[in-house]
């Protein structure tokens, strides 16, 4: 795996929308009365996706902050400095908006790098294969996102309460229809990262877990019967879907994050062939 071949996936995920995603967007604007504010914005929102996948231009003027899911046997300081180099091309290349800054004096490092930048996940390869994802994750939808620990007396209900209450109060920040990615249980900090990867199984693949997946289509009816709709215009999509990943976790606790994730959902899938090449996934 070279630089290029992440910059080349980056301006893919910036770009192109999953077909996944696109379908539901469309699947949307359907169900949307004809004429309605709601409906109009959902086509705005696809002519702006055609648009910048056939002049090969960013769906977003955020490009996001980009967090890599790696599963590798090692490598680890090669693969890292590989995405580093490959993001500072995607940066001038794509280009990709310069995001990231000190949280303090709020200066830019000016190439989407600094420190604990990237953010990579890593773990380990059951079968020794590199494989990938790749999030690029806009501000406008991460700073309506959430951690809680809750009470673990009531747990389903529990988990419902916090999803819903904080699609309700985000309201129309986070630029919807969004999607939502549940992490439940592990610990605070496992239980945000399950909240990413969530947002990485595709919007047809329900959960393989009868129970998670029951709960993920529970929760989708729930916060569509919200109403806030297209970029807060009302309507009856709110959310294109729900995705929960769950972990177990301490017999006192009960970590919960919720990741909330705008329209624009850019993400790929990816493995490094052993001869170098890349092979896309979803
Ligand atoms: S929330 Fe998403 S669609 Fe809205 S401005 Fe941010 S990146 Fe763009």
């Amino acid at each position: 795996m070279k630089p290029e071949n992440i910059a080349d996936l980056i301006r893919i995920i910036e770009c192109q929308i999953p077909r996944d995603v696109e379908s539901a967007l469309e699947r949307c604007r359907e169900e949307e009365e004809e004429g309605s504010i709601s409906r109009q914005v959902l086509e705005a929102i696809l002519e702006n996706i055609r648009y910048a996948r056939e002049n090969g231009i960013p769906m977003c003027q955020d490009t996001g902050s980009l967090v890599f899911f790696v599963s590798a046997n090692g490598m680890c300081s090669k693969i890292r400095n590989t995405i580093m180099e490959g993001i500072a091309m995607a940066t001038e290349r794509v280009p990709l908006r310069a995001n990231i800054v000190d949280p303090f004096s709020r200066r830019n490092t000016g190439n989407n790098l600094g420190r604990g930048n990237p953010i990579i996940h890593f773990e380990p390869s059951p079968d020794g294969a590199v494989r990938a994802g790749i999030l690029a994750k806009g501000a406008g939808s991460e700073n309506v996102s959430a951690v809680t620990m809750l009470d673990p007396d009531r747990p389903v209900e529990g988990v419902k309460e916090f999803v819903v209450q904080t699609v309700r109060k985000a309201g129309a920040k986070p630029c919807p229809p969004i999607v939502v990615g549940i992490g439940v249980g592990g610990s605070l900090d496992e239980a945000a990262i399950l909240s990413k990867k969530a947002l990485m199984r595709r919007l047809d693949k329900p959960s393989e877990d009868v129970f998670t997946g029951l709960l993920e289509a529970e929760l989708l009816r729930e916060i569509n019967a919200l109403g806030i709709g297209p970029m807060g215009f009302g309507g009856k999509n709110t959310a294109l879907g729900v995705r929960m990943e769950v972990a177990d976790c301490h017999t006192a606790s009960l970590p919960v994050a919720v990741s909330i994730q705008c329209w624009a959902l850019r993400r790929i899938s990816f493995e490094v062939m052993k001869d170098g090449a890349i092979l896309r996934g979803d």
